[in-house]
């Protein structure tokens, strides 16, 4: 049997700077981000050997790691800077929120499976210097209200419409980016941009997300 080949440190890297240039990340901040962040850290031993792929992977609890091109193009849609409180929804592995936490001053990641967040909060202490993070368990379409107000909202996870508590909590000046559609065939990525004269739409790219939903997973833990 060949034993699968886990992919270097500095080959996963290349390779998913190649794969985030190819679909037009050119945010150097963003990009040096994404390189600081080893993505295997995130994956499973079993598909370890692909953590240099431009694809989704399984994580646990039924749910996917999101691909790196799709975390550049969210990433740099959210234009965070060094002065912005972020609140991310579906936090998964945490790798996004790593990523996250690389560029804005604070990131709050609130994920609705238990034993996600507590495996992403553990790997993140043990093996990135991040003091900047808190990621917790609950109902993201809730957000934060304790934390509110945001600069910046991600949400990782397709909700059929914007979720009225998010925009709620976004500041005036903010900008929210987030998967949006009625089924899970057909989804666009959107981001807002909170004027004072209201929000401002734009359409990035179709994209497919595991759903948004309500309530804390009832996990076995
Ligand atoms: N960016 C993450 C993607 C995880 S997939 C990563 O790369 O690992 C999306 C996540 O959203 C799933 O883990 C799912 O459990 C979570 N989710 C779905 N609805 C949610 C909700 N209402 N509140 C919090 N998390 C939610």
């Amino acid at each position: 049997m060949t034993q699968a080949h886990t992919p270097s440190d500095p080959e996963e890297r290349a390779q998913i700077v190649f794969a985030l240039r190819s679909c037009g990340i050119t945010d150097p901040r963003v990009l040096e981000a994404v390189e600081s962040v080893p993505r295997r850290l995130f994956i499973d031993r079993a598909f370890r050997a692909r953590a240099a792929e431009d694809t989704p992977l399984p994580i646990a609890c039924g749910q996917t790691i999101s691909a790196p091109s799709v975390v550049g193009i969210m990433t740099q849609a959210l234009a965070v800077t060094p002065r912005c409180k972020v609140l991310e929804i579906g936090a998964g592995s945490g790798y996004q929120t790593a990523i996250l936490a690389r560029l804005a001053r604070r990131v709050y990641a609130v994920e609705r499976h238990r034993p996600l967040a507590r495996a992403a909060r553990e790997l993140i202490e043990r093996e990135l210097d991040l003091p900047n993070v808190t990621i917790m368990a609950g109902d993201g379409t809730l957000g934060l209200p304790d934390q509110a107000p945001f600069d910046r909202i991600l949400l990782a996870a397709a909700a059929e419409d914007v979720p009225r508590d998010l925009m709620q909590q976004l500041r005036v000046g903010g900008i929210m980016v987030l998967p949006v559609g009625q089924s899970d065939d057909i989804q666009q990525l959107i981001r807002i941009e909170k004027t004072e004269n209201g929000p401002v739409y734009s359409e990035l790219s179709p994209v497919r997300f595991v759903p948004l939903l309500e309530g804390v997973a009832a996990d076995l833990d």
